[in-house]
Formats: structure tokens, C-alpha cells, sequence
């Protein structure tokens, strides 16, 4: 029997046990760095299984690693399952945690003596935290050789288009006095945040495609009979690279300062999130895992030109480590994740038959990355490229 019937055959014999944990997942749904039960059972599979498990790795206490081998090479499945408040599996995060329990355990099964590590990732709080942004920032991707995942969606999209992101916090002072009492004492805060909230306006018209900055005020004054002393306001910055941001960010600073120069305040302009890098893809093994899929009767195409589905903390492992962020639709495309249809659909027949599917097709691409050299020569080749 081929490698490849043996995973398909390995995959089939364990559907039911994977289903249950993903089942299990959607129904005790736990939001971000809250994930205590899901790290726990998912923590419980792989011991199960006879892999080596840390549990709170790079200092997050719902984060996990589990890892069976040794060496060189090291093919990562990334594991997340936060959910959403109030809406429970509205992201299809139990999803993701399966396929990586199920690909990592079957590919290990069927390795045939490949050299080097099977290493699961337990990836909290993708939904706003940046769980692998902390991770990646604790070395935690140090000496992985290629990290593979999936994500449920509303398209049969090979790789991701995913932006970068970020938010800042920025708070101007001046200083208080009576509006009408001592108002040439007066320094108004609230008035430089809304200058600043102009000036971007303006800036915005002539942002390149794709970077965006979206304000909100936090604090504006305490009464009506005082000038602001102290206004504060909230920035999400996004943009298509990473290196887009970075220039955005230097903007949006460069505005603020010369509100503040213009106004008679001081500011502080701080970073209030982690940064979500930009995706880059990994053709090599991206290419590899659809042509997987291909057997399910799954087709993977490209994505739609044009069309950006917001950021993930991927991105911040994919600019480290060859990665792949493939989308599988769960539901037609006049849906949406993020809705309470979405999270019916994380539960329903479809899914269960996307989850075997992209099991066996990520654990087809991770023991192809640990016989292959010349597939990971490939795709540290894409990585070197997309770095430029
Ligand atoms: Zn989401
Ligand atoms: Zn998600």
C-alpha cells in the first residue's frame, strides 16, 4: 500500500475520535487566553498518543507544544482554539484544532522512519491576542522547518490575503481651566485629538491601496465647564505588508507630533497591540497540500484579486518559518465567519467531511517535508524571496 493510502486509511480509522474533539470543542466554547479546557483535552490527545508534552509553552498558560522525534527536520501543525465572545465557534477554531491533532498523530503514525520531529503547536488567542506573535517573539519557531495549517471559510482558497494591523493609543495634554472664567489658561486636549482626527482624514486620501487608519476617541474631558486637560483616542492601522505599516505608523506619529507642536500640547503615541504581520506563502508547500486535497475532490484556486480577509497572527510566523494558511469552505460564499451561521456550520456534516479531508492532506504535506530536502529547499527558497 502507498504512503499516501496508508494516511488516507490512518485518517479514516481515527474520523470518529477526531470529530468527538472537535465536537467537543465547538460545544464548550472558550474565548482568548481562556482556553483552559480545550488546551487540556487537546493536551490530553497527544500524551494519549505518546508525544511529549509542555503545556504553558513560551509563557502562556493555554499555550502547548507537543512533539514526537527528534531533529531536524521539524514540520509544525498550528493548533488554534479560541472562540468568540458570544458567539462561540463563529471562527471555525475547533476546526483548526483538530486538523492539527488529526495530521499531526496520523503523519507520525505513518512516517516510515523519516528522520527528524512531528511538533504540534497549541496557539492561543488568534482572535485578537496574537498568540503566535508572542510565540514567535519567545523563539518558540526557532529551528521549525515549515508550519502548516488550515483555516474554515466561505472560500476554497489555496493561500491567504492577509494584511498587517496594528493599534495605537494616543493621548495629547494640555491643560485645564474654566471655559469661560480663565479660558486664555486653557490648553484643550480634545481639540488637538480632533485636529489629529482631521489631519488623518486628509493624510487618508492619499494612502496607498490598502492601508487604512480607523480612530476612535477613549477619552475626551470630564465636563463641559472644564478644558480638557487630557484627551485620548485609539488607532487601527492596517495595511497590505508589513513594511506598509510600518511607513503608516511613521505617519500617523509624524501627524500627531505636529498636532502637538500646533496646538501647545504634548502627546504620547504608544503601541496598544500586538503587531499582526502581513501573510506570506509558501508555494512550495501550499502547491504540495492542494494537489492533497485535489484527492477529496476539493479544489483550491488562488484568491480573489483584490479581496483581504483581515489579519492573523500566521503572518508573524509565516515572515520566520515556510507557511501555509489555506482556506476550506465550510459554507457558501454569500456567508461570513464571524456570524452565528458560521459557528452552525463549524458544527454541521460538511464540516466533518472538510475536517478528514484536510487532515489527510496535512498529514500527506508534513511527511513530504520530512522525506523531501528538496521540498524544503523550495520553500525556504519562497520564504527567502517573499523576505525581500
Ligand atoms: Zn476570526
Ligand atoms: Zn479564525
Amino acid at each position: 500500500m502507498s504512503l499516501y493510502q496508508r494516511i488516507r486509511e490512518e485518517t479514516a480509522r481515527r474520523a470518529d475520535a477526531l470529530w468527538a474533539v472537535a465536537s467537543a470543542l465547538h460545544a464548550d466554547p472558550e474565548t482568548a487566553f481562556a482556553e483552559h479546557r480545550a488546551a487540556a483535552l487537546l493536551t490530553g490527545e497527544f500524551e494519549g498518543a505518546g508525544f511529549e508534552v509542555r503545556r504553558a509553552a513560551a509563557g502562556l498558560p493555554t499555550a502547548f507544544t507537543a512533539r514526537s522525534g527528534e531533529g531536524r527536520p521539524v514540520v509544525a501543525l498550528l493548533l488554534e482554539y479560541d472562540a468568540l465572545p458570544g458567539l462561540g465557534h463563529a471562527c471555525g477554531h475547533n476546526l483548526i484544532a483538530a486538523a492539527g491533532l488529526g495530521a499531526a498523530l496520523v503523519a507520525d503514525a505513518v512516517r516510515d522512519g523519516a528522520p527528524g520531529t512531528v511538533l504540534a503547536v497549541g496557539t492561543p488567542a488568534e482572535e485578537g491576542g496574537g498568540g503566535k506573535a508572542l510565540q514567535v517573539e519567545a523563539g518558540l519557531y526557532d529551528g521549525v522547518d515549515a508550519a502548516l495549517m488550515f483555516h474554515p471559510g466561505v472560500y476554497d482558497w489555496a493561500r491567504a490575503p492577509l494584511t498587517a494591523q496594528e493599534q495605537y493609543r494616543i493621548g495629547f495634554r494640555g491643560r485645564a481651566a474654566h471655559p469661560t472664567g480663565n479660558p486664555t489658561e486653557g490648553i484643550d486636549a480634545l481639540a488637538a485629538l480632533v485636529e489629529l482626527f482631521n489631519v488623518l482624514s486628509a493624510l487618508g486620501r492619499r494612502l496607498p491601496e490598502g492601508s487604512h487608519v480607523q480612530g476612535i476617541v477613549t477619552q475626551g474631558g470630564t465636563a463641559t465647564n472644564i478644558v480638557p486637560e487630557y484627551a485620548e483616542g485609539r488607532f487601527g492601522l492596517r495595511a497590505l505588508t508589513t513594511a506598509a505599516l510600518d511607513e503608516l505608523a511613521a505617519q500617523v506619529r509624524t501627524a500627531a507630533e505636529g498636532v502637538a507642536r500646533a496646538t501647545g500640547t504634548t502627546v504620547t503615541v504608544d503601541r496598544a497591540s500586538v503587531r499582526y504581520e502581513h501573510f506570506r506563502d509558501s508555494a512550495a508547500l501550499s502547491e504540495r497540500f492542494a494537489g492533497h486535497l485535489g484527492r477529496s475532490g476539493i479544489t483550491l484556486t488562488p484568491p480573489a484579486p483584490g479581496v483581504y480577509l483581515g489579519s492573523s497572527d500566521i503572518g508573524n510566523v509565516s515572515g520566520r518559518v515556510p507557511s501555509i494558511h489555506p482556506f476550506v469552505a465550510i459554507m457558501g460564499a454569500d456567508g461570513s465567519d464571524h456570524t452565528p451561521e458560521f459557528a452552525g456550520a463549524a458544527a454541521s456534516e460538511r464540516a466533518r467531511r472538510v475536517l478528514l479531508a484536510v487532515v489527510e492532506a496535512l498529514a500527506c504535506t508534513a511527511v513530504d517535508i520530512l522525506r523531501e530536502e528538496g521540498l524544503r529547499d523550495r520553500a525556504w527558497e519562497d520564504l527567502r524571496r517573499a523576505r525581500v
